[in-house]
């Protein structure tokens, strides 16, 4: 047996308790909760669909609730209650979430807290557990006990008095995460993702690093549950004092997701969803059996949200240069030198763009990632709980394609979670449709093919409803959009363009305000275009090209633009990349002279455009090889 080889690895004597490995549920659940008196078993499928409970003595399943995804942050409390929140989706796109509780001894579901937009979120205080919003909260710290939580890179405690302190203990993380009290209350255990895991004293004092783990729990106050990374995951038993590190699970299982209350371990298996339960020879903290007084609603002092705008979660993909990044070394006529383009610079690239146009429109956002090295690859579990942290309305993934084979393509995919035409989370399939919608209007880009949106599992053939890691388990109405295609070389010289990026992320931006009915509240507009040779061909034949884009770009020219009182309103250099493409960003909706210029200064073409409101204005030029300058 796999546990016993694992016993005499172990570093120290404790361990998993022999023959204890137990199997709970046999498929789909995930976020196993289990009760200190080993009694329930409460989960949820991989969508969070809906919320089992299980009792483990007589095997009865039931059902929590199955609306407004109660799955994965809800907890089997003390108390025997289950404390759950559901989401709720309003006709602006908005999300509101309300806080319950169910008591599975009378089968009674009870609204604790009415729906309020942002975070709401099920907390484990010492003797109970609060459900904390960004404007009310139900319980409050003086019933239950001291608490803490995680928003962004702040942590925060709330005292046995209420009082809430905010803290940073870590720097440069790209976020706190899964934050939680020793049980005897001196100690604060978390993850900073892409930091690893950390335990600080109530100040935010340093106590302890432990490593690259998530989703930890303590086990008792010296030790400490959690996971490795999702793929060939394993749960670890953590010593505090750093003396026991070592893996528990059974090799080769990929165990997620671990748990752990009254001495018994419980976790997922990624795939199947099969719950798994350990027990440990070390003595567990038993919890108090404590009554806790009758909850009631508190306003929170100091709201985060003051009025209630649309929160967008933007994840640009994964960071570094590392293999699973697309290196892709370009031979750039322009610069006759070559240019190492990675899809990890072109998707931050449009994800710090989308975060400051959507901030400019008035939206709140968030982002997983602000720079780009091997630490930003946050585990796909990290980005899922950074996004459920943040409160968001919806989760947006920025990335570009590749076919992986020799025929090239270019057309915006947008994908969502869940079948053809059947997302899982409403409102994904809206968002997706809308965002290529705009996509595809780029007129810089030449496209192969119109714009598509389809679900994940029905796009990919790696395995019934597998589909991609970063929406699984993620109940936000959201989309990965893969904008263009890399490995089809003008559209990468293309977006070699920082302004080629930005244009893109406008263009999303456009398709979000629509997602919340917000496409007439902004002015300003874009005017974007491409300059070419109409009749200069490139001789790179063995590239496939399409249309336009076997023209050569007029590399150098200058573009001016002048607002219709004839005053110079901008100037745009087109670079030497490539790719011709220029970017006039932020213009007052009105008509616009555009002039081209090329060589010594010489004005060539000039041509009246129109820019309006909260669109964008396509216009590419061509110039002709002997060409004469127009006279000024
Ligand atoms: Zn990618």
């Amino acid at each position: 047996m796999a546990l016993v080889c694992l016993w005499a690895l172990g570093s120290g004597a404790v361990g998993v308790k022999q023959g204890s490995a137990q199997t709970l549920v046999d498929s789909c659940g995930f976020f196993p909760q289990i009760s200190p008196d080993g009694q329930w078993l409460l989960y949820s499928p991989t969508e969070g669909t809906s919320l089992m409970l299980k009792n483990l003595t007589t095997g009865t399943v039931q059902t929590v609730a199955n609306e407004g995804y109660p799955g994965f942050d809800a907890i089997l409390a003390q108390d025997g209650k289950v404390y759950y929140v559901t989401q709720q989706r309003k006709k602006n796109g908005l999300l509101y979430r309300t806080g319950h509780c169910y008591d599975p001894a009378t089968g009674k579901d009870q609204v604790v807290l009415k729906p309020q937009h942002g975070r709401v979120q099920p907390l484990h205080a010492a003797r109970g557990v609060v459900i904390n919003g960004e404007r009310q909260v139900y319980r409050n710290a003086k019933q239950v006990g001291a608490y803490c939580y995680t928003r962004g890179d702040m942590l925060y405690l709330v005292d046995e008095a209420g009082n809430t302190r905010a803290l940073q203990p870590v720097q440069d993380s790209n976020g706190y995460l899964w934050a939680s009290m020793s049980p005897d209350g001196t100690k604060v255990l978390f993850e900073a993702a892409s930091r690893g895991l950390f335990v600080c004293d109530l100040n935010g004092e340093y106590i302890t690093e432990l490593g690259e783990f998530l989703m930890p729990c303590w086990y008792n106050n010296d030790y400490i549950i959690a996971m490795n990374g999702a793929n060939g995951s394993r749960v670890w038993l953590l010593s505090l004092d750093g003396e026991v590190c070592k893996p528990i699970s059974p090799r080769g299982e990929r165990a997620v997701q671990p748990m752990t209350a009254g001495g018994k371990v419980v976790y997922s298996l990624l795939y199947s969803g099969e719950v798994k339960q350990l027990e440990l020879d070390i003595a567990p903290v038993l919890p108090p059996a404590m009554a806790v007084g009758k909850g009631k609603t508190e306003k929170v002092k100091n709201p985060v949200n003051k009025k209630d705008v649309p929160r967008v979660f933007i994840n640009p993909g994964h960071g570094g240069h590392d293999s699973d990044d697309r290196h892709v070394p370009t031979w750039v006529i322009g610069r006759q030198d070559t240019i190492h383009y990675y899809e990890s610079n072109s998707n931050l690239t449009k994800g710090l763009a989308l975060k400051e146009i959507l901030e400019n429109k008035g939206y709140e956002t968030a982002i997983s990632r602000k720079t780009n090295y091997t630490e930003d690859d946050l585990e796909l579990f990290e980005i899922v709980a950074l996004a459920a942290n943040s409160g968001a309305d919806i989760f947006f993934a920025i990335h570009s394609n590749a076919t992986g084979v020799e025929r090239r393509v270019n057309f915006p995919l947008g994908l969502y979670r869940g079948w053809d035409g059947k997302p899982v989370v409403e409102g994904s399939l809206k968002l997706s449709e809308l965002v290529m919608k705009h996509a595809v209007k780029n007129e810089l880009a030449v496209w192969t093919d119109k714009e598509r949106s389809n679900g994940d599992w029905s796009f990919y053939d790696w395995g019934y409803k597998v589909g991609l890691g970063v929406l699984r388990f993620n109940k936000l109405p959201g989309m990965l959009s893969e904008g263009s295609f890399h490995d089809y070389l003008p559209e990468r010289e293309r977006l070699m363009n920082n302004n080629y990026c930005w244009l893109e992320a406008w263009n999303q931006s456009l398709g979000i305000d629509e997602y919340f009915k917000r496409n007439k509240k902004f002015q300003n507009g874009v005017l974007a275009g491409t300059v070419r040779w109409r009749d200069i061909f490139r001789e790179d034949n063995e590239v496939q090209m399409f249309n336009e884009d076997r023209q050569l770009t007029v590399n150098g020219a200058m573009l001016r633009l002048y607002n219709d009182r004839g005053s110079l309103s901008r100037v745009y250099n087109v670079d030497d990349l490539d790719n011709g493409v220029f970017v006039f960003t932020n213009l007052m909706p009105q008509k616009y002279k555009l002039e081209l210029y090329y060589g010594n200064e010489q004005l060539y073409q000039t041509v009246k455009i129109k820019v309006k409101k909260n669109q964008t204005s396509y216009k590419n030029l061509t110039l002709k090889k002997n060409q004469k300058p127009l006279k000024k």
